[in-house]
Parts: C-alpha cells; structure tokens; sequence
C-alpha cells in the first residue's frame, strides 16, 4: 500500500506555516527532522509528572524519572536490536558518540597503527579521527569510495594488519549513497579492528538491527529521527564498551570516590558523566514509537520516490549536475554550472522552501568532487510529491532567473 504523507502530517504542526507569505516547504530533514506531537507531549509529559534527578532512588518523583529514563533506553536498544539495554549509552549526539569512541580508545592507538575512513564521511567522523592520529603518532587513511560507493575488489588493501579503527558512515549526508556496509565491516573485523558506523542519516530511513551489522559501535542522533535535539546515542558491543576509558568524569559514573583513587561505575552509567539529558531519552524513545507506527518499507519507498521524482526532473529540465543516485536515495544532491548554490538557496527560501547549500560539512568529499558546495533537498515521511513539485519549479525559475545575469 501507497504511503500516505497526509494521514502524519497534522502532527507536525510546525509545517502548517507561510514561510514569506508562501507555504512552508522544509526539504531540510538531513540536518534536522521535524518532531511530532506525540514527541513533544512525552517531554512535555515528563515536565508535568515526572522530573526529579535519576538514578538517586531517593524519593518517588526520583523513582518515577529514573523509570522513565531507564525505560528509554530499552526502547531505543530494541529499536535498533541491541541484545541489552546497558549497551545503549546516551550522548549528546553523532558528534559526541564518536568523540567519545575517539578519546575512549585512545589508550590503545600507537605510532604507527592506522585508523581508517572513507572519502564519503561527515567532518564528525573524520576530525575526531585526525586529531586521534595526531595524538598517537597514528596514521590516518582514506578508503576512495566512488561517488556510487560501489565495493571494488581493490578496496581489500586499505584493510591491514595495522588497522586498528574502521569508522564508516552508513549513508552520505552530502551525497546520499549508501556504503557497502556489511562487506565493510567484515573487511576490517578480518584484521581485528574496531568498526563504528556512523548511522546518522540511515535511522530515519532504515531499520538499524546493530546485532546483524555485527559492528563495534553504532552512532546517531535524536535529532534527525523526530527525535529532540541533544540527544544520541552511543550503541556498543560489551567488550568494546568495556575497553573504553571514560570521555568525561564526574558524577553518576563513578561507584566509589575517595582523594586517592576512583572506582567507576558499571556499564552504561560509566560512560555518562553528569546528569543526563532525561527529557531528552524519553521524547527519543517516543520518536522510535512514532517510525515503527509507520509501515517502513512503503514509508522509505515513499522518500526515495520523491528524491527519485525531483532527480529524473531535473536532470531533464535543467542544467544541473546531480552528485546523488537516481535510485534509493531520500535526498538529491546538485550544482548548477556558473551559479552560485548560496544563490540558488536564497532564491528557494525567498519562496519559502527550506534546502541546504554548502560543504555539508564534508569538505574533502566536495574537494574530490571539484565543487565549494552543493544544493541539497532532503525527504522526510511528511514530505508530499507536491512540495517535490513545488521545488522543481522554483529551481528551475531560479537558475533561469540567474544563470541569465
Ligand atoms: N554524521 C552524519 C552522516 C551526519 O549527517 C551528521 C549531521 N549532519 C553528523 C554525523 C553529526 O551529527 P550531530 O550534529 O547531530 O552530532
């Protein structure tokens, strides 16, 4: 059955707006998703019943958020089938959980060892990386992946007994494809090293079964699932938690503390210092309610045909160089020849349709591609073949109107 992006839309309310006297159309859902009310009312909920500091089993309020918080984090282990809750480990988001994985692992990384990436990642999976390898003496390698991302048989050497880290993303923010993931992973775990996935542009779109991925860690962000903002997530086999120093100290992480000496806390609580984000665990657990009420094949076929219409239009009525795939991708990524997309992207939101244009902070990947940046309409579950439309005619107008000056 055809997807119906109308029986969700009212609630979004937020998309119900004039953006410049024109309705709103936010193709901008790569970099961030609208939230649902049913998202907004569990940490509004939270606020009006239940907000006590966790995890102190003090009193009753206390008892009823650290539920709350605690009953989260199954959700969200089940969401992705994580075989326990306690490998869930709450971050602030994508950035934070590779951040955390970057300095955790640190203690064992040394001068000579390589940590390797592919061409296709966002500067959160690359920076932290370099700035790793600057520390240890490591040696920071590249896996040229095409822009089709298509596994070639030539890729096997980058995989070396001195590989100690594999961090690949699962889905190109800035260009859409999708990795040969699977055989990546197996690829690095012959050579025993640590693999991390980058999910942050595949939960939305994708059931994420972390067990099958077979990988170390699995990183996303509340954010970009209709979740709240703040919130991610850190998903990691137990020994590879295990293994990891803490990334920060301080409260909830430690289970005895004297002058001399700390005793840490078990898992997940090791990894997260502080008082946590526990509206922000709850409204993403609602989130993970709010995808799987959807039937996700026909949702996901729904996003790929609207990337797919904007994509086939296009590339057959205007002079544009498209980056993303004809097929499978929920976003289209293009430059135009002699037009600025800073331009292009002024145009569409005088007219009230949100895009993004830029390096998407993938500043290598667009080096390798030979352009500053590009022009980048992302689908959502809510989004309709007439706002797909809509963004077709107005780009068209727009490169037109400039390509002409
Ligand atoms: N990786 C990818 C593939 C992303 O798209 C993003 C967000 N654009 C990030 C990492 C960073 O996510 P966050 O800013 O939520 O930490």
């Amino acid at each position: 059955m055809a997807f119906d992006p109308l029986s969700i839309r009212s609630q979004f309310p937020i998309l119900a707006q004039q953006a410049y006297d024109n309705p709103l159309i936010y193709l901008d859902n790569a970099a961030t998703t609208q939230k649902p009310l049913s998202v907004l009312e569990a940490m509004h909920n939270y606020y009006l019943t239940a907000n006590a500091n966790v995890h102190r089993g003090a009193h009753y309020l206390s008892d009823k958020a650290t539920d709350q918080f605690e009953n989260a984090r199954l959700r969200v282990a089940q969401f992705i089938n994580a075989p326990q809750q306690s490998q869930v480990i709450w971050t602030k988001g994508t950035t934070e959980s590779i951040n955390l994985v970057a300095y955790g692992l640190e203690h064992l990384i040394q001068a000579g060892d390589e940590i390797l990436i592919t061409s296709l990642e966002h500067h959160a999976n690359l920076v932290p990386w370099q700035q790793l390898a600057f520390r240890t003496g490591a040696r920071l390698r590249v896996l040229p992946l095409t822009s089709d991302a298509e596994w070639q048989e030539e890729l096997t050497h980058y995989f070396t007994e001195r590989t100690k880290i594999f961090a690949v993303t699962q889905v190109s923010n800035a260009i859409g494809v999708h990795t040969p993931i699977e055989m990546l992973i197996q690829q690095a775990k012959q050579h025993g090293a640590f693999t991390l996935v980058d999910g942050a542009q595949a939960v939305a779109h994708y059931p994420v079964d972390v067990a099958k991925l077979d990988c170390d860690f699995y990183v996303f962000s509340g954010h970009k699932m209709y979740g709240p903002t703040g919130i991610g997530v850190l998903y990691g086999k137990h020994h590879a938690l295990e293994v990891l120093m803490p990334y920060q100290t301080g409260g909830e992480m430690v289970s005895k503390v004297s002058y001399q000496a700390t005793e840490f806390n078990v898992l997940p609580y090791r990894l997260e210092a502080g008082t946590p984000h526990m509206e922000g665990a709850i409204g993403l657990a609602a989130a993970c309610d709010f995808v799987d009420q959807q039937d996700r094949q026909s949702m996901l076929a729904w996003e790929q045909q609207l990337a797919n219409h904007v994509w086939v239009t296009l590339q057959k009525a205007a002079n544009v160089e498209i980056y993303s795939p004809e097929h499978n991708a929920t976003l289209v990524s293009l430059s135009v020849p002699n037009v600025h997309t800073l331009d292009l992207n002024a145009y569409l939101d005088s007219q009230g349709i949100a895009v993004r244009a830029g390096s998407h902070c993938a500043q290598p990947l667009m080096a390798q591609l030979g352009v500053t940046g590009t022009l980048r309409a992302s689908f959502a579950c809510y989004n309709t073949l007439q706002e797909a439309e809509r963004f077709c005619d107005v780009l068209i107008e727009a490169i037109d109107l400039l390509a002409e000056e």
